[in-house]
Formats: structure tokens, C-alpha cells, sequence
């Protein structure tokens, strides 16, 4: 299956496969999970700042911390760590 194929099966909004989240046989058989992405923590404030304004063709992303790297992890095994 080529991966175009592939992503057309899948749900842009909540990335489940279309033939499970869109079937109506399945209303109600979802639960709603909260967690937090401290990568997209970092991006929400900086982008809802009063002073941010983006420029054309700007790119931002989050990027790890200088030194942040060696700090313990509550996910499991560090996948940055040496
Ligand atoms: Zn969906």
C-alpha cells in the first residue's frame, strides 16, 4: 500500500482510520483523553504572545533546551539522553 493511499484512509482530525471514527456503528464507543505536549505548550504561548506577529514564509518549531536533555523523564526511557 503506498503511503498516499495510506493517509487517505486515515482521519486528518483525530488520525484513527476512517473506516472506525467515521463509522456511525461506532457512536459512543470513544472516549476523550486530555494530555498535555510540552513541545506544543512552548509553541501555543509563544505564538498567542500580544508581540508575536509571524512573518511571511516563517517557521517555527520547538526545539529542546540546552542541558534539558539530561533531565529525568515520567514517559519512560529518555530517547535524547546519551
Ligand atoms: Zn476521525
Amino acid at each position: 500500500m503506498g503511503f498516499e493511499l495510506f493517509k487517505s484512509t486515515i482521519c486528518p482530525e483525530c488520525g484513527n482510520p476512517l473506516s472506525v471514527c467515521r463509522d456511525p456503528g461506532r457512536d459512543g464507543w470513544f472516549q476523550v483523553q486530555e494530555d498535555t505536549c510540552y513541545a506544543k505548550k512552548a509553541m501555543d504561548e509563544h505564538t498567542s504572545d500580544k508581540t508575536y506577529k509571524p512573518q511571511p514564509g516563517q517557521v517555527i518549531y520547538p526545539v529542546l533546551e540546552e542541558g534539558s536533555s539530561e533531565q529525568a523523564t515520567s514517559y519512560g526511557a529518555n530517547p535524547f539522553a546519551d
